[in-house]
């Protein structure tokens, strides 16, 4: 590692999953601020803005001194609203690249979604080799998408490192989507629908889990030349089956 201290900023940090991972952060001591279209906490230096506005991110990054930026930023699914999924998830992820390289930001983790894959078939025992589908499932998943090659495509050029992660259904504290919609549906009485025959499968996974995902790859994040030969056995063992 190159000695000095990380300094992250969590874009989306006022979000359910982005304030996990701030909390995350502050529970192992690292320094942390937040960038968002609104404020939801006060505990850690917040920046408002919008992430489809250059300016905006590349002041905030001067101001936080940012080293690490952790980019959960998506309007929530299921609006009605191409064109704003657009915006923000495509053209803001690239203006975060643009304003991270423009400030000498060396990493970037972004949150993309496991939908980018689903095409409203089933998909079991698949992984990150499955390509997109050919015709997306919606607006959402194709912009978040077409951000995930973006991120991947920002990747070791111009003095950046990038990953993306998938994750499937969140749900934990603070959620705002997934429980509240099942309540919607026990409250308007609508739970004696059935689709399927009770054998369908669905991914759920914890946001603390998912929260220290993000915190391990950007852990992971660190230039060929400054990894040890054990971490970098470390990273081929889990290889993905031939
Ligand atoms: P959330 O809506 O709770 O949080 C998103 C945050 O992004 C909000 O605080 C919002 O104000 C902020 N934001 C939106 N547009 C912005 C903009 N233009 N500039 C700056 N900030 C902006 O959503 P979440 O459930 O915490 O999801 C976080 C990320 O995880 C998203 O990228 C989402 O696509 C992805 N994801 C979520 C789920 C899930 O089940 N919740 C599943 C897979 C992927």
């Amino acid at each position: 590692m190159s000695g000095s201290r990380e300094s992250y900023i969590v874009i989306g940090g006022s979000g359910f999953l982005g304030r996990h991972i701030v909390e995350a952060l502050l529970a192992r001591g690292d320094v942390v601020s937040v960038f968002d279209i609104m404020q939801r906490y006060d505990d850690v230096p917040f920046y408002m803005g919008d992430i489809s506005d250059e300016t905006q991110v590349s002041e905030a990054l001067q101001k936080s001194g940012a080293t690490c930026i952790i980019h959960t930023a998506s309007p929530p699914h299921g609006i009605e609203d191409p064109a704003l999924y657009w915006k923000v998830n495509v053209d803001g992820t690239k203006a975060v690249i643009a304003a991270a390289v423009a400030n000498g930001v060396k990493k970037l983790v972004y949150t993309s979604s496991a939908g980018v894959v689903f095409n409203g078939e089933d998909l079991i025992d698949v992984d990150e080799r499955l390509p997109f589908p050919t015709k997306p499932l919606d607006a959402y998943n194709e912009s978040k998408a077409t951000a995930e090659d973006v991120v991947l495509a920002a990747n070791d050029v111009d003095g950046l490192l990038t990953v993306a992660l998938r994750p499937a259904g969140i749900f934990g504290p603070g959620d705002r989507q997934a429980v509240e919609g099942i309540a919607k549906v026990l409250k308007e009485g609508k739970a004696h629908f059935q689709i399927g025959d009770n054998t369908n499968l669905f991914d759920w996974t914890y946001v603390g889990n998912v929260a220290y995902a993000h915190l391990l790859a950007a852990d992971k994040l660190v230039p060929p030349t400054e990894k040890s030969d054990a971490e970098i056995d470390e990273l081929l063992e889990p290889a993905l089956p031939a």
